[in-house]
């Protein structure tokens, strides 16, 4: 299971990120700590292979 706090990064440099709701970007959550991969429709509970790919990226550097 990927930390909240990755999440947050991995899809705050996602560009295929897609809100579940069209207002959650204006919600309270994400206005205090921005968005995460649970907040978009392609999550799917942690299989996002685009999520796997950003993962992949970050740990090398
Ligand atoms: S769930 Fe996948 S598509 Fe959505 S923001 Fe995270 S990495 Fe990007």
């Amino acid at each position: 299971m990927d930390s909240l706090e990755q999440l947050r990064s991995i899809a705050q440099q996602c560009s295929a990120f897609d809100p579940i709701e069209k207002n959650i970007l204006s919600s309270d959550v994400a206005r205090k700590d921005g968005i995460n991969c649970t907040m978009c429709t392609h999550y799917d509970g942690g299989k996002c292979r685009i999520k796997d790919e950003i993962l992949t990226s970050m740990d090398q550097t």
